[in-house]
């Protein structure tokens, strides 16, 4: 065996102090020894103690006697994992393997290993060895064998000598278990774990990873005594990170083919649109975007070091009750690590991270993942964005455009990363939108123009009555709560659930029309992010460069204001790439772009009617529209103002006339202001100020 890891022994000789443990394989260690594989499961305390102490002689051997290297046995077999909430006392000084979410860690600090003390009467060293991290053991007796005075505890006293002690790193980690193994509802259970040596200081919150290691226990506290009761704790013996993207996500070779068959059919965008949210009635652009964001684009790196973001951030701002959080938490559920949490988030953490002072790792500063971290490689879908903490607003930025958030505080340094899609919902501060106002919508809302410009596409969603569409709302609501299977029944096992039913299936029935699965499009954007990686064609590039300049072109027409800035490049970039994604093509074709443009239109429409003006959101005035209608109200209370009288609608035009504005457009305005309430008409061809 040990020629086996003679290559691997050289390496580590080699590359160390980078890297200062040798992995070993347990299937390795099981194809030479089945007996002795089965004792470092059974014993892992001795064995790993015996194989440290094996790795350094070899060290010697080869000269290398200053290195310090640890011998850390993984690839466990799978009847070893264990889920967090599966940890019981059987489980005791065995060695076992957790899948699990690095949530916090505490700051790394020495600790002593081996701590040597002198004795106060006679000078004499003693070593005494340290298993415990939360309490320093002191030597009972200055031993005469070993040449001290024989006085004990009571008749001398014992003082540390830190500078000849042994001190190691460690940490404290609380692991989770991944939502995904989650049954609806269930709150994550957790593990408070110690990482030692050189693994200390090595995960960051937000991390995925498969620990190995020993579970042990310690009487909980109170008042000073031991109870009978412990607190199971893990030591970590090595870590294990995973080795392709969302790995917790597993396709089968049917699934993968079910895939590739959905792929080539011609209607998929629209079957996809159907799939999101079935409840939801209408939105139809909305829920495309929503797809797109699932998939989302390619992020790459770049010589320079700097890095593209791939993922599409989407803003949802609207009137209460247009189902902004229905969909929230919908694309929160099919997306591969879909988190759905609100900006007013209960948590510690918050959206981002929190240092705080833990009383379970000993009142050391920790540092806790907020839901983004949590959500990398997934998507965020963040409901009442607008009311998030100030400690979240200020590094939200870093967190969406670098998706990392680097953080340093009481002596914790760790980047988080948070590549992860960002789905928000914001209401109006008001209330409700105003839809005649001189405030922009885009200043309606409590977000500051820097973070919304993050977003690659903001909808506007309100909520006017409009009875064709409000008819057909009203009879999906009903329909939808007429199937429903009642809950109770779910529950006593009565009749199946409807929702399960619906998620092992690939394919199934919503109403008259069939959908995708949950399931599978976990399943499918998962895929998709593993494998498919589309480059541009030519002919889409020159569409995306073309719409820019051209809208670029138009608006310089108009007024002085830029209607389009060289940021929606990127974000019609990462639109197409998406749309080429989605029909598992490794080519972005001109068609994509063109849906990636459609979009784009729309929501621009949708927010600023045709003068998508950049400006509106970028300095909170607005452009063309939005001045007519100030014009208008200013001409009548000046007018109003001078005489003291009704005004006159033939004095309104001509002062309109002056500004450009002419007869017709001012009559529209005009209409539009007495119906909002803005202007009052108390007599025909008479306006007042409202
Ligand atoms: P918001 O978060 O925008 O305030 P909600 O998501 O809480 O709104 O939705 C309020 C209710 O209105 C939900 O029960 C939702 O199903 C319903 N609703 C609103 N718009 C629609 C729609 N277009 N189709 C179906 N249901 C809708
Ligand atoms: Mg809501």
């Amino acid at each position: 065996m040990t020629e086996h890891f003679s290559e691997a022994i050289h390496n580590l000789q080699v590359s160390w102090p980078d890297i200062t443990s040798l992995e070993v394989s347990y299937r390795v260690v099981e194809s030479f020894d089945p007996d002795f594989a089965v004792d470092i499961i059974e014993h892992p305390d001795l064995n790993a103690q015996a194989s440290n102490q094996a790795l350094a002689l070899l060290l010697r051997e080869m000269g290398a006697s200053n290195i310090v290297a640890f011998v850390r046995i993984i690839d466990l077999p799978p009847d070893c994992n264990r889920s967090v909430r599966q940890l019981r006392s059987e489980d005791l000084g065995r060695m076992i393997s957790v899948d699990a979410i690095a949530v916090k860690i505490s700051g790394v600090r020495p600790r002593t290993y081996e701590g040597t003390f002198e004795c106060i009467a006679c000078s004499h060293r003693i070593m005494v060895s340290q298993p415990n991290e939360q309490e320093l053991i002191e030597p009972v007796e200055c031993f005469e064998i070993d040449g001290g005075c024989g006085r004990r505890k009571g008749q001398t006293r014992f003082v540390q000598r830190v500078e000849e002690s042994i001190l190691i790193n460690s940490q404290f980690i609380e692991l989770q278990e991944p939502p995904e193994n989650l049954r609806g509802g269930v709150q994550p259970e957790r593990i408070l774990c110690i990482a030692e040596h050189d693994l200390a200081g090595k995960l960051n919150p937000g991390d995925r990873v498969t620990a190995n290691g020993m579970l042990f226990v310690r009487s909980q506290r109170k008042a000073g005594k031991e109870t009978p009761i412990f607190d199971i704790f893990l030591r970590i013996h090595s870590i294990e990170r995973e080795n392709i993207p969302l790995e917790e996500i597993q396709i089968s070779e049917e699934e993968e083919s079910e895939i590739k068959e959905l792929a080539r059919r011609g209607d998929i965008y629209d079957l996809f649109v159907r799939s999101i949210a079935p409840s939801i009635h209408g939105m139809n652009e909305v829920k495309e975007s929503l797809v797109l964001q699932l998939f989302g684009g390619v992020a790459g790196r770049n010589k320079d070091g700097s890095r593209t973001r791939g993922d599409i951030h989407i803003l949802l701002m609207g009137d209460p009750g247009v189902a902004k959080s229905q969909l929230l938490s919908y694309m929160a559920s099919i997306s591969p690590r879909g988190r759905f949490t609100s900006g007013m988030s209960a948590s510690a953490a918050g959206l981002t991270a929190a240092a705080v002072q833990d009383p379970s790792a000993d009142g050391r500063w920790t540092l806790e993942a907020g839901a983004l971290a949590l959500a990398d490689l997934g998507l965020a879908a963040i409901d009442e964005f607008d009311k998030m903490s100030q400690n979240d607003r200020a590094s939200m930025h870093e967190a969406m455009t670098l998706q990392r958030i680097s953080i340093s505080k009481a002596g914790i340094n760790a980047t988080l990363s948070t590549r992860c899609a960002i789905l928000a919902a914001a209401n109006p501060t008001s209330g409700r939108f105003q839809p005649v106002s001189e405030v922009p919508f885009t200043n309606q809302i409590n977000l500051k123009q820097p973070l919304l410009s993050r977003f690659d596409i903001i909808w506007l969603l309100t909520d006017a009555p409009e009875k064709n569409l409000d008819t057909l709302i009203a009879n999906h609501i009903i329909d939808n709560r007429m199937s429903a299977v009642p809950e109770i029944l779910v529950e006593q096992g009565s009749r199946p659930d409807p929702t399960k039913t619906a998620d092992e299936a690939g394919l199934t029935m919503y109403g008259k029309t069939s959908i995708i699965s949950r399931s599978l499009i976990r399943k499918y954007v998962a895929y998709t992010k593993r494998n498919i990686h589309p480059t541009m064609r030519e002919e889409a590039r020159d569409r995306l460069a073309n719409y820019y300049v051209q809208t670029r072109l138009k608006s310089g027409e108009q007024t002085d204001s830029v209607s389009i800035t060289a940021r929606a490049i990127d974000g019609l970039f990462r639109l197409s790439e998406a749309a080429a994604k989605i029909r598992l093509s490794s080519e972005v074709t001109e068609d994509d772009a063109l849906r990636a443009i459609r979009i784009n239109e729309h929501w621009r429409f949708a927010l600023m009617g045709e003068n998508f003006d950049e400006t509106t959101l970028a300095s909170g005035k607005k452009g063309n529209a939005r001045n007519r209608e100030r014009t208008i109200v200013e001409i009548v209370s000046r007018i109003h103002a001078e005489t003291g009288e009704m005004v006159n609608l033939n004095d309104v035009f001509t002062e309109a006339g002056r500004l450009d504005i002419n007869r017709n457009t001012a009559e529209d305005i005009i209409d539009r202001l007495v119906l909002y309430g803005t202007l009052f008409r108390p007599r025909h061809d008479y306006l007042q100020p409202g």
